[in-house]
């Protein structure tokens, strides 16, 4: 946390909303995080109840560092689609159903005193690796976000590609299958990328392939936990059990698959994966392989010079990306006004 009197004005907040949890932080003029607190979504309670305790926890936070409110001057808002981001509104966010229709810009807008910027949570943590993370070098860069689902951001210098109808950048459902017998993907349509590489679907991959292999340690974790997990996988893969193994670098394959789709429509400076499931990351021998055979599948099917040139890595900012992401979207329309 860098201390106030080491940031550079103006400060920026960053709001994500998740379903258990909404995260807040305060960034400066650089992106460096000076304060972060999370609080309950409680999602039962309503979204109002929500934005009100989201701006409640903003100001404690700028008095607790010794910041005048006024310093703040803009706010970032990130929440899970769907969404009508011209709008400011929250269409049917499946986590979130009391929160359906809802204007919830305009509520954390009248609550907490000051502009507020909206932002699909995926494209907000795009803009956070964008802007401050592993995709700061560059002018353009994807976000694929691996979890429950698989998520994705564009920005394309300092423009976070939302789309018309703020369904923009959904690498998840682009179409890695075309045949009848594709996987059905949690959208209700087939061949989906999600419905092969989501933490979802690795789970669903792994039980199905599991009744052919008697001898995976795979068996026994099933009966053990009463259910396998993206993370009991990716635990087998690295205690040495093929089969796990075999799935988490399938998951590989088709991420490349996904990422080649992405690089020959946007050309990006740099495809980097983040999300929850990422098999340990740099620091594991797992993730180390996972992510070289991303890369592997990106030199197999992409154009030479993009397979060549295009930076392949891991998302550097974990959880923080989402609240750092959206200070930097309300950052970026603050100056633009200004
Ligand atoms: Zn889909």
């Amino acid at each position: 946390m860098l201390p106030l009197a080491e940031a550079t004005p103006p400060f920026f907040a960053g709001i994500d909303v998740g379903g258990t949890n909404i995260k807040i932080g305060i960034v400066d003029d650089l992106g460096r995080t000076c304060a972060y607190r999370h609080v309950p979504t409680m999602e039962p309670r309503g979204p109002q109840d929500a934005m009100e305790r989201a701006a409640a926890t903003l100001r404690e936070m700028s008095k607790e560092i010794g910041m005048r409110d006024e310093d703040c001057v803009a706010a970032g808002l990130a929440t899970p689609g769907t969404m009508d981001i011209a709008k400011g509104i929250l269409l049917q966010p499946h986590n979130l159903p009391t929160w359906w229709g809802y204007n919830v810009r305009d509520s954390l807008q009248a609550a907490c005193g000051r502009p507020v910027s909206f932002a699909n949570d995926a494209n907000a943590a795009a803009f956070g690796e964008y802007w401050v993370g592993s995709g700061s070098e560059f002018h353009s860069m994807v976000l694929f976000t691996l979890g429950t689902g698989v998520g994705g951001g564009t920005i394309i210098g300092d423009l976070s590609v939302d789309g018309e109808n703020s369904a923009g950048s959904e690498f998840g459902h682009t179409i890695i299958d075309y045949k009848e017998s594709a996987r059905m993907c949690g959208c209700g349509q087939r061949g989906h990328l999600e419905a092969y590489a989501s933490a979802k679907a690795v789970v669903l991959r792994a039980l199905e392939e599991l009744t052919a292999d008697p001898s995976s340690r795979l068996h026994e974790r099933l009966q053990k936990d009463g259910d396998l997990t993206a993370l009991s996988i990716a635990q087998e893969a690295e205690a040495g059990d093929p089969l796990a193994h075999h799935i988490v670098m399938d998951t590989a394959k088709y991420l490349g698959i996904g990422a080649v789709n992405v690089m020959h429509i946007v050309d990006p400076g740099a495809v980097i994966f983040g999300g929850a499931m990422n098999f340990g990351g740099h620091d594991s021998a797992l993730g180390r392989e996972f992510l070289n055979r991303i890369r592997q599948e990106i030199c197999h099917r992409a154009f030479p010079v993009l397979a060549e040139k295009t930076h392949i890595d891991f998302a550097r900012l974990g959880s923080d990306a989402g609240f750092i992401g959206a200070a930097g979207i309300a950052r970026t329309q603050y100056k633009r006004k200004g």
